[in-house]
């Protein structure tokens, strides 16, 4: 395997005069050595920029900060670097100043679904947990830059037990998502106390990591850091590989070690204009993940943080993608398209449309092929009526407690235990209206 070839030989050298493979490797002197400026990357990579658009640079990294890890550097293709995948994840553009009419701070409204600084509870069932503020390099297009380069990023202990404790006194939360910032810039000891205290919680089923090490710094991965991570399975990790070309020698180290420790892995992509928005490279990309134990994930449109509007395509790129993905290759190679709901109602699965139409007994589909079928449905069903008495129903549960006390959502308008038959928005006129006339009739 060649971890080390020449280009980041050279690298290493241009960083400091001394270094070695040794060197490279280890995942403190590459954060030691990462890149924080326009002159050191110039420096670096032989690759000059005119004065006029320095101004630009510098305005760009005053507001977003710029932080390259030498083996992400290494991964540049310095002869055609305005096209190049992960110059463009990486290095600053003066189009992160454009704000768009739509584009907000917190599009995910994140802040206001955190019942505790560093707690995101959206969902029922899960929680994310926000452990470090800081990444070991800061991707262009991520959704959290207003947090990124935020001063004493690493929470302390006091801080995490305040999320612990909101986890251990919520009993619903079943998945702990640890996110950040980068999780894996804690100490492998941190990390232990935090898992250790996580494991502690009864209702606490899985623990989930999410992780752009492998992409950005596999040397992170050691053996240190993954007999820590086996001590408290079950544990997913997810990580985010955006571009077939990032899966290298190292990187599949990395993935090698976090698979044969027994964690499941996922990978969470986000669609960038520039570079990944053809649905080739995405196929490459998926079955390299699979080849590497990856299981692809997601595929997240790009969202409307403020400094993003030149990384985002539309909606119908996705779908294009999706298209050319379901049915042409393996199913578990195929992530979930999604758009994160701005203003904070979680992700919204989107694909092509394949059911086309029915009646009472039939539907109409159609294949990846173009192919037009229909499924004839049974004449006699005897429908499931279901009000919730698991003890007396045909079908055997036999669960020591139900879970789900309550329906939500279109669930609810579907069940037969529940009288609701419409969800209505709040505060329409008309509903206002309604309200009113309602208190007239009442006085
Ligand atoms: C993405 C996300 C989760 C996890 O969602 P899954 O669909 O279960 O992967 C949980 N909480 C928040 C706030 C999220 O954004
Ligand atoms: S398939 Fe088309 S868009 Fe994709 S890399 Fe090739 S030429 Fe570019």
């Amino acid at each position: 395997m060649t971890i080390y070839n020449e280009k980041q030989q050279e690298i290493a050298e241009k960083i400091s005069p001394n270094a070695r493979i040794s060197n490279w490797k280890d995942w403190k002197w590459q954060l030691k050595h990462s890149i924080r400026d326009i002159s050191t990357f110039e420096k670096v990579t032989g690759i000059e920029f005119e004065e006029s658009e320095m101004e630009s640079l510098e305005k760009t990294i005053a507001k977003f900060p710029l932080s390259i890890t030498p083996y992400y550097l290494s991964l540049i293709d310095t002869e055609d670097y305005r096209n190049d995948p992960f110059f463009k994840q990486s290095f600053p553009s003066p189009s992160e100043l454009i704000i768009d009419k739509y584009d907000m701070k917190d599009p995910l409204a994140e802040d206001k679904d955190s019942p505790v600084p560093g707690i995101t509870h959206r969902y029922p069932d899960r929680v994310l947990f926000h452990i470090s503020n800081i990444c070991s390099m800061y991707c262009r297009h991520c959704t959290r830059k207003r947090k990124v380069g935020d001063v004493d990023s690493i929470p302390g202990k006091d801080e995490i037990l305040k999320g612990i404790e909101y986890i251990k006194n919520t009993p619903a939360v079943r998945d702990v998502l640890l996110s950040g910032g980068d999780p894996f810039m804690l100490s492998d000891d941190y990390l232990d106390w935090i898992l250790t205290e996580l494991r502690k919680i009864p209702s606490v089923e899985v623990i989930r990591i999410g992780t752009r090490m492998p992409v950005v710094l596999p040397y992170r991965i050691t053996d240190g850091l993954v007999a820590v991570l086996k001590k408290h399975h079950p544990l997913w990790i997810n990580t985010q590989f955006n571009h077939p070309r990032a899966i290298t020698d190292s990187s599949k180290e990395a993935l090698r070690k976090l698979a044969d420790a027994g964690i499941p892995l996922g990978n969470q992509s986000v669609l960038l204009a520039g570079v990944n928005d053809c649905p080739r490279i995405m196929k490459k990309l998926v079955h390299k993940l699979v080849q590497n134990r990856v299981r692809p994930y997601y595929l997240y449109q790009c969202d409307l943080s403020e400094g993003l509007s030149h990384f985002r395509t539309p909606v119908g790129k996705g779908i294009e993608i999706m298209e050319s993905l379901i049915g042409h290759t393996s199913g578990f190679a195929v992530p979930t398209y999604v758009i994160d709901a701005p203003g904070g109602g979680g992700k919204i699965p989107v694909t092509p449309t394949y059911l086309i139409s029915w009646s009472t007994n039939k539907v109409v589909l159609r294949n990846y092929e173009g192919v037009i079928t229909t499924y004839k449905e049974p004449d006699s069903y005897e429908p499931v009526f279901c009000d919730r008495n698991c003890r007396d129903c045909k079908l055997q549960l036999k669960l020591e407690e139900a879970e789900e006390i309550h329906a939500i959502g279109i669930e609810k308008l579907l069940s037969d235990y529940d009288d609701a038959i419409s969800l209505i928005p709040e505060s329409t006129d008309r509903i206002e209206r309604r309200d009113k006339l309602e208190m007239e009739i009442r006085s």
